[in-house]
């Protein structure tokens, strides 16, 4: 049997891919689809999110979301969702979404399946639109667009009234802009309500407790390793101590396993000797009759950068601050002062929306940016963590890549995600 710890939305994919292949599984813990994946805003742009050092990360995401839309299909047979969680596409500026054809991408995107409905999992590919406010953003987004075309990405320069048509709600200083239109996104907390009513239906165990610790070898002693704490440096793991939560139901107090797969996101660092550190990200969600926007829009104003993403039902998701401010999750009035200030000169119909939630998350951040995914080098503990910003995007390919589930090119990508590449892991 596995054990995953962590029921976000990177060990949640990872039970039910396993389950679906019908492989024993057990999920720990204590606040499920509570961390990084409840904060998160979807966006599943491997294109406009590429910058100057990450190649890596580029390559993975494509590949994810290559298989987002055959996951989400399945999730959603699986979850036995009445609404439909196929891709949809606008058909144009502030037009409904429509049924998309089936039709691959030239340059490898999402491609188009799916027939249907917004609802589902809200999963949409109507592109990223990227836009500049001053003339210092023009130029920095004119440079990246070069970059990225010589990437062979698929993106288009636009210019403001460009921008504007595509988007009417947009401000008219908005100087430029460039469109990845194979960019997609979903709504992650559907996806791990998904996730849950699909593991439930498939009869997953999930044991709301904290793993403690990681059990090593058949009577606790360690064989070959040392241990720090509660921390694995060596030996091989047996299985999870549990901790109760407090006032709780009495959980078992230990769980065996063959494999213990370690996907606890910024927390990872409390049970086994990884490089993840969180980064925390404010963001809030507005609410809004009509929608603003029918694509995600991001931007850069005077340097300081901002996104929006437009949900089905009206809500707008406007983020993210990155801090490195530790385990801290305080949502503070700077923090969501410099989101609106950014947001409203991109859409200053932002101001007008009703304001719904406001969270804080930690982005579990690792030294290169890429996540950290396979054996670990102790016997029977994997790890499925590090995935920072881009951990919506990338869990179809680590659900895959753990479940041993790819082939050919993409078999090649495991390399760059492999721990072995840290040497305080191997
Ligand atoms: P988490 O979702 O944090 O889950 C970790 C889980 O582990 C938690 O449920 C926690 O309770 C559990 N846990 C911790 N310790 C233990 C323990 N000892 N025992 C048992 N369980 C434990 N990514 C994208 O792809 N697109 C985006 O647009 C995007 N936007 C973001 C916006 C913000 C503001 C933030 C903060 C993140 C964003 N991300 C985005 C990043 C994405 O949210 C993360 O990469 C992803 O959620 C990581 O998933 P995870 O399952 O590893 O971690």
């Amino acid at each position: 049997m596995d054990v995953i710890v962590g029921g976000g939305i990177v060990g949640l994919s990872i039970a039910w891919r396993l389950a679906r292949s019908g492989r024993p599984v057990t999920v720990v813990d204590p606040a499920p689809a509570s961390g990084a994946s409840y904060a998160a805003a979807g966006m599943l742009a491997p294109v406009s999110e590429v910058t100057y050092t990450e190649t890596p990360l580029l390559r993975l995401g494509m590949a994810s979301l290559r298989r987002w839309p055959s996951f989400a299909a399945e999730l959603a047979e699986d979850a036995g969702l009445t609404g439909n969680a196929g891709l949809t596409r606008n058909s144009g500026p502030t037009g409904d979404a429509e049924p998309t054809g089936d039709a691959g991408s030239p340059h490898g995107g999402l491609g188009a399946i799916g027939d249907g409905a917004r609802l589902g999992l809200d999963l949409r590919a109507d592109g990223t639109l990227d836009v500049a406010f001053g003339a210092d953003d023009l130029a920095t987004l004119d440079e990246l667009a070069t970059y990225m075309e010589k990437l062979g990405l698929p993106v288009e320069r636009l210019t403001g009234r460009e921008c504007r048509r595509l988007e009417p709600m947009l401000a008219p200083s908005v100087r430029g802009g460039l469109l990845a239109p194979e960019d997609a996104w979903v709504d992650p907390r559907r996806v791990t309500a998904a996730l849950l009513a699909a593991l439930d239906r498939l009869h997953v165990p999930l044991v709301r407790a904290r793993a403690a610790g990681l059990l090593r070898d058949r009577d606790g002693s360690v064989a070959g390793g040392s241990v720090a704490g509660d921390r694995v440096v060596g030996g091989r793991v047996v299985g999870v101590r549990l901790e109760p939560p407090p006032g709780g139901p009495e959980p078992p107090s230990e769980i065996r396993a063959e494999r213990v797969v370690l996907a606890a996101g910024a927390w990872s660092g409390e049970l086994a000797e990884v490089p993840v550190r969180p980064i925390k990200g404010q963001i809030m969600r507005l609410r809004s009759p009509q929608p603003l926007l029918s694509r995600c829009v991001r931007g850069t104003v005077h340097g300081s950068y901002v996104y929006l993403v437009p949900r089905g039902d009206g809500e707008l998701v406007v983020g993210a601050t990155q801090e490195e401010l530790g385990f801290d999750t305080r949502v503070t009035a700077g923090g969501l002062y410099e989101l609106l200030r950014d947001a409203r000169e991109l859409v200053p119909g932002v101001t007008e929306l009703e304001v719904a939630d406001v969270v804080a998350g930690l982005r579990p951040g690792t030294p290169d940016n890429v996540p950290i995914i396979g054996p670990s080098g102790t016997p029977g503990l994997d790890l499925a963590t590090g995935h920072y910003r881009g951990g919506v995007l990338l869990a179809p390919l680590t659900a895959a890549l753990m479940v041993g589930d790819l082939g050919g090119e993409e078999g090649e990508l495991a390399a760059l995600c492999s721990p072995g590449r840290f040497q305080e892991i191997s």
